[in-house]
């Protein structure tokens, strides 16, 4: 099979480049062909050998066949290929499998997360994808549960409960299978809990260890893998009080890779709980393992080493991004390294054997730090960046640097393809802040999200946050080149040996850029903003890119006002091949909303619906109730009635939305206090359009 292959692929024309001795080999499958992992090789370079679709014939790429899914949420899954089967998973957690030659679909599998859960999920109901292996279909679901579907016909062979259900957790990230056992971590970080991840054997689905991220907040042990380590390591850094009782953040949401070769896994950690440090432990102790890069045993969960970017993190700097493994030469020198571009706009490179920090750079503007001490591997902070006093600019803002949207790296250039933001926000002490089980816990004063009254001062914000495609040298610590884009929160990477990088954006331009140059060489209009990053493959000598379409994630959800204001449009999976012909279906775009809000009355208190809106709903609905990506709030006719707005709002009516009701957080007179504040930012809002 594989020698008939082979021929097919040198008759027709397709060439793989020689393969380069590289970190973290391919999967099971055939090297360069296939796309076995989210990431193509435990490595998570995504790189493709393949170079049938190149810089010169890149200009007849054009769509072979597309799916329509059945969710308008966020996309944000790279799709997997394993023997001619293409999988992805869709927002709220649904798995599918299509024959990658032609789409048609094969099977699917609807886990039904009871969209009540929604609500927990802080950053949108999205799913990064699968894992492969063996036979079987590894996916997690928004609620917490890992299942393993039979490949061929989507069938349940095993699933497992991997948190307490009772509590804040979800998951967004994908499976990854190691060694025979299946690592999943979890998201929850914003709510309050404790932050693990967990390995369970792959044939069984029996839990077979557990590395919790924080000490346990009563003291006992867990009985898990991470114990000792913890002991020694972490216990001593969270100050004199120790791990608040929810569990201190710290979750595990998204990135895990493998060394074979060494034989360790290594995974990122989240936020503190809450984000303000001195609300969570004293605010002078490092808290590990908060924000850090840790590497473990993947045969037990034991502790190898730890590397914290950010001590004591206070801004919500994750250190949860695209970690990389590669082989890179520095100083003479050949040295096995893991790759960050941190949220916290540093890129560290990072020895992975040891964990001793190698390098680190500013890759975009900052303002909480001004550099990393290469002695300790601390950051140098800026003073005041903690914002003990005074408000302070902090530059990157929460949504990062870099956020989750994955990277590439071509080994025969060395060149790290970031998908970079540069952005900032106002924090400010909540000096009233009490945790509150449930719910969302920043301790960081809420009225500084919204956003100005003045035009003006709302499109000066919006200037500052910009994104761009960064083509970064990580053995000099210095950019090569850079395309911005005209927003901030855009696609993931796919690099290829066909001197291309391929890169979505917020308005749905697909694109691909000469990788030597940052040269546009072309582009398709998806017809809706991309978040997700591709992948390619080839079968029977003929080349496929496939990308997931639908605007989604924190920027949409958090700071819409920022973004191009596109209509909620179902997902799509889009697969292209050179001389592709297919088309899409015409997006009819709905004319804008608007609301008469004549007569219109609320008794509500404004500023404090103001206050109440930004601790609560601005998460999702964006600050001032602008959102356009959940339902706009502002031309909801739910606001032109009280009794209406408390049926939602309190009393759950749309929990099957995934709006749940707020009762247990808010009193009627607070709820209609909402109401007034939402009321009034719709008459500004819309006397705003008509003055344009
Ligand atoms: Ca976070």
């Amino acid at each position: 099979m594989r020698i008939a292959l082979g021929l097919g692929l040198a008759a027709a024309g397709l060439l793989l480049a020689a393969a380069a001795p590289q970190a973290g080999r391919a999967l099971a499958g055939k090297d360069g062909e296939d796309w076995p992992s989210t990431g193509r090789t435990w490595a998570d370079q995504r790189f493709s050998p393949l170079t049938q679709i190149n810089v010169e014939t890149v200009g007849k790429l054009g769509l072979a066949w597309h799916h329509e899914f059945d969710t308008d949420r966020g996309q944000e899954a790279t799709p997997v290929e394993v023997d001619g089967v293409l999988y992805t998973t869709t927002a709220w957690s649904k798995v599918y499998a299509f024959d990658a030659r032609t789409g048609r679909l094969l099977w699917s599998y609807d886990p039904e997360v009871d969209r009540a859960r929604g609500f927990l999920a802080c950053c949108d109901v999205v799913n990064r994808g699968v894992a492969v292996s063996g036979g079987k279909v590894y996916a997690a679901a928004l609620d917490g549960r890992l299942t393993a579907l039979d490949a061929g016909t989507g069938k349940v062979v095993w699933s497992a409960v991997t948190v307490d259900q009772g509590k804040s957790y979800t998951i967004t990230g994908a499976p990854r299978v190691i060694h025979g056992k299946v690592l999943i971590g979890n998201g929850g970080s914003e709510y309050g809990v404790r932050g693990y991840v967990s390995a369970y054997d792959a044939e069984t689905g029996k839990l077979a260890w557990r590395f919790y991220t924080t000490p346990s907040p009563s003291g006992k042990p867990d009985g898990a893998a991470s114990d000792a380590a913890l002991e020694k390591a972490a216990r001593s850094t969270w100050g004199g009080a120790g791990v608040p009782e929810a569990g201190g953040g710290g979750t595990v949401w998204e990135s895990i890779t493998y060394d074979p070769g060494l034989n360790l896994v290594y995974f990122g950690t989240g936020n503190g709980s809450p984000w303000n440090a001195r609300h969570r432990s004293d605010g002078k102790s490092d808290n590990l393992f908060l924000s850090s890069i840790v590497a473990v045993d993947p045969d037990t969960g034991k502790y190898a080493w730890h590397y914290q970017p950010t001590p004591d993190d206070t801004w919500d700097f994750d250190a949860t991004q695209h970690l990389m493994l590669a082989d890179l030469t520095i100083d003479g020198r050949p040295r096995k390294v893991v790759m960050q571009a941190n949220k916290n706009g540093f890129f560290y490179v990072i020895d992975r054997a040891t964990g001793a920090l190698i390098s680190a750079k500013g890759f975009v503007p900052m303002t909480w730090a001004t550099g990393v001490d290469p002695k300790t591997g601390r950051p140098v902070e800026v003073p005041g960046a903690r914002y003990e006093t005074k408000v302070a600019v902090i530059s990157p803002s929460p949504t990062g640097a870099h956020n989750w949207q994955p990277m590439a790296f071509d080994p025969r250039q060395g060149l790290v393809f970031i998908p970079a933001m540069e952005s900032g926000l106002v924090f400010g002490d909540d000096p009233k802040f009490k945790y509150r089980e449930g719910a969302v816990n920043f301790a960081f004063d809420p009225l500084l999200l919204a956003l100005p009254d003045e035009k003006a001062q709302r499109a000066a914000i919006k200037a500052s946050l910009k994104g761009e495609l960064l083509a970064w040298d990580p053995v000099k610590q210095e950019a090569r080149w850079s395309t911005p884009h005209e927003y901030y929160w855009n696609g993931g990477i796919l690099a290829t040996a066909g001197d291309l990088v391929f890169q979505g954006d917020a308005e749905g331009r697909f694109a691909a850029y000469d990788s030597r140059t940052g040269k546009q060489v072309w582009r398709y209009d998806a017809g809706m903003g991309v978040v997700a990053g591709a992948s390619t493959y080839a079968l029977d000598g003929q080349q496929y890119v496939a990308l997931m379409v639908g605007y989604g994630g924190t920027g949409p959800l958090f700071q819409h006002w920022a973004l191009p204001d596109r209509p909620r449009l179902p997902g799509r999976l889009l697969v292209f091949k050179l001389g592709g012909t297919d088309t899409l279906p015409a997006i009819s775009r709905p004319p804008p909303r608007t609301i008469d809000l004549t007569g219109v009355h609320s008794a509500g208190d404004v500023d404090q619906g103001s206050l109440l809106f930004h601790q609560n709903c601005a998460i999702c609905h964006s600050s001032n109730a602008s959102g356009r990506y959940l339902p706009d709030l502002q031309t909801s006719s739910m606001i032109t009635s009280d009794a209406a707005f408390r049926t939602v709002v309190l009393d759950g009516a749309l929990a099957s939305n995934g709006m749940v009701g707020f009762a247990r957080f808010l009193t009627p007179a607070q709820a209609e206090a909402i109401r007034a504040y939402i009321i009034q930012e719709s008459r500004r809002n819309q006397a705003m359009l008509a003055a344009q």
